[in-house]
């Protein structure tokens, strides 16, 4: 038995047998080999990109069926890749006339590839170098005969440790079996755990080493609620888990029955809950959930899920599906947000040295305008069969925020020169999600429709916090004083100016945060489908002055240990099943 604490990222425990993911790289067992093998050798390598070809197929084929085809388009590159003869070509000539062994020519030719896409000027394009990583991986997996685990095949529930999950394994989990995962690494506000999320299994990352510490087979608990893992746990153990499980599931079908309820508090007074999503699919289950609309719309998930830089009709036909899913429920789009984690995350070389603070999202759309106009025409055309919104990220200067609109209006102007309808009203709003915009609120509340208040980001941030880094994991807090006195700004900001202010970041999904933010004067909050039943819940049980008077009382605090253990203390008077 051993006991793993890590960072709990989505709710809930679970207990099962463990599948395990290969870790960072496969050793390559030897470099090169005896003249007279050459032919074997091939007929392996050929083996091997066959077998990977196939199973590729499969999997997109099955996720097809069950998921939609935006998801299994991650795995168009793959396939394309591994039909490339030239490829092929260039790794048996590799082993013919240098006798080397075939895995160890794959990952010369693998690596040399992604060198050549991360030399790319088209961004799109050097940020596949993520997915040469997994085709190489998954080739050699198939040379050096590791028995790989699929998780498109499952006939039993597991749940999935691995060092890192990348996109295209994330939006491959099995929702049928794959009950919960555990991960090396990873920060709460990282995309695979917001992933996690929206799919309501549990998980826990930033366990640094629990891939080692176990192996396919064992029963692992994974609570994702206290944010630890146990491998191979005791009698006690699992029956004290098990209660958990159980207590889990009940307060799930509880919060289930107040879907459909007013997010109104005990004096009458009503909030919006809405939903983050990442594709128009998740929109249905979000409904379901009680959302009353989408707070936002990550595009940028349909340029990881697509082999090429998707065009104009490709946007479209994503958005007019949300927006007629949502049956005039309103839909705030964000433009891409590329860039940083979303794209040049893991492993491999990366092309800056501080991505967060390099050339993501509107400052990569401003650089690259042709890209930015395409989504922005599709947004625009989307937008008279509903209420579509636009929202622009990461905006640090006025500037900035009036060059975005300037493209904007070019691109109406094009449409209305073409006789393209649209809504020439359409909202359109920025993301506060960095100090400088957070400080200049009032100046920017006078240049936008509404505001979103991004957490994740403006942790990150104000508190010089990687997001994704499990080491300094402890540091990232929406709890810190000078975060909660951001957010009171930008509220007041919004406010005073008549303009609408959401907060879409993790934070507005946390029960934890719920009271103070209602108090600080949110009305709009966006979350991650499955965390609305639990705010609500809260909501429902508050006055508006409570909220007020606990509000006042945190911001009197000087430490985030202070402000946690004080909400902690007050929200579990509200709801003692969750804390
Ligand atoms: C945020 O930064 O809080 C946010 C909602 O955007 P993302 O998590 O996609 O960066
Ligand atoms: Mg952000």
């Amino acid at each position: 038995m051993e006991i793993i604490k890590g960072i709990g990222v989505s709710p809930g425990v679970v207990i099962c047998p463990a599948v395990v993911l290969d870790a960072e790289d496969l050793v390559i067992p030897r470099r090169t080999i005896d003249p007279a093998g050459v032919e074997t050798e091939t007929s392996r390598l050929n083996d091997a990109f066959a077998k990977a070809r196939s199973d590729l197929q499969t999997l997109r084929n099955d996720l097809t069926a069950s998921h939609s085809k935006d998801i299994a388009s991650i795995f168009d590159f793959h396939i394309g890749l591994l039909n490339d003869k030239s490829l092929l070509n260039q790794i048996t000539t590799e082993i013919r006339h240098h006798h080397t062994s075939a895995e160890y020519a794959v990952s010369l030719a693998m690596r040399k590839l992604a060198g050549t896409f991360l030399q790319m000027k088209d961004s799109y394009l050097a940020d596949r170098v993520k997915d040469i990583y997994d085709i190489e991986k998954r080739v050699l997996r198939n040379l050096i005969g590791t028995q790989h685990e699929s998780l498109a095949h499952l006939d039993h529930d597991v749940v999935v440790i691995a060092h890192d999950l990348l996109p295209s394994q994330t939006a491959a989990l099995d929702k049928k079996h794959v009950r919960g995962f555990a991960c090396d690494v990873g920060g709460r506000t990282s995309h695979t755990a917001i992933v996690a999320r929206a799919m309501g299994i549990p998980a826990v990352v930033g366990l640094g080493s629990i891939t080692s510490a176990v192996s396919g087979g064992d029963t692992v608990i994974i609570d994702g609620t206290r944010g630890m893992v146990i491998v191979n746990p005791d009698e006690d153990q699992l029956k004290e888990h098990k209660e958990y499980e159980r207590r889990h599931v009940r307060l799930e079908a509880e919060l289930a029955s107040i879907a459909h309820l007013p997010a109104q508090t005990l004096d009458g007074h009503n909030v919006s809950l809405l939903a983050n999503i990442e594709f128009p699919s998740e929109i249905d289950d979000a409904l379901a959930r009680g959302a009353m609309g989408i707070g936002l719309y990550r595009t940028e998930f349909l340029y990881m899920a697509s082999e090429t830089e998707p065009t104009e009709q490709d946007h479209y036909q994503a958005y007019i599906d949300a927006v007629r899913r949502l049956k005039g429920r309103p839909l705030v789009i964000r433009t891409l947000d590329l860039g940083a984690d979303k794209y040049v995350h893991g492993k491999g070389p990366v092309k800056e040295a501080n991505p967060f603070l390099g050339d993501r999202s509107i400052r990569m759309c401003l650089h690259n305008l042709p890209m930015f106009k395409n989504q922005l025409r599709a947004i625009l055309r989307a937008s008279i069969e509903g209420d579509v919104r636009i929202m622009f990220p990461m905006i640090t200067t006025v500037m900035e925020l009036r060059q975005a609109k300037m493209v904007l209006n070019d691109v109406m102007e094009e449409l209305e020169d073409e006789g393209v309808g649209f809504n020439k009203e359409i909202p359109v709003g920025m993301m506060v999600e960095v100090p400088s915009a957070a400080l200049m609120a009032n100046h920017f509340a006078r240049e936008v429709n509404f505001f979103s208040i991004g957490t994740n980001d403006l942790i990150q941030y104000t508190l010089a916090v990687d997001r994704t880094n499990e080491k300094v994991a402890g540091l990232f807090t929406p709890a810190h004083p000078a975060v909660l006195a951001l957010i009171r700004d930008v509220i007041r900001a919004a406010n005073r100016n008549g303009i609408p202010v959401s907060v879409c970041g993790e934070m507005a999904g946390e029960p934890l945060y719920t009271l103070l933010l209602l108090g600080l004067g949110l009305n709009i909050f966006s979350m991650n489908g499955p965390d609305i039943p639990e705010v609500k819940k809260i909501i429902r049980s508050i006055t508006t002055e409570q909220a007020r008077q606990v509000a006042r009382k945190v911001l009197s605090f000087d430490s985030e240990r202070q402000v946690m253990h004080y909400l902690r203390e007050e929200t579990r008077k509200i709801l003692p099943e969750v804390f």
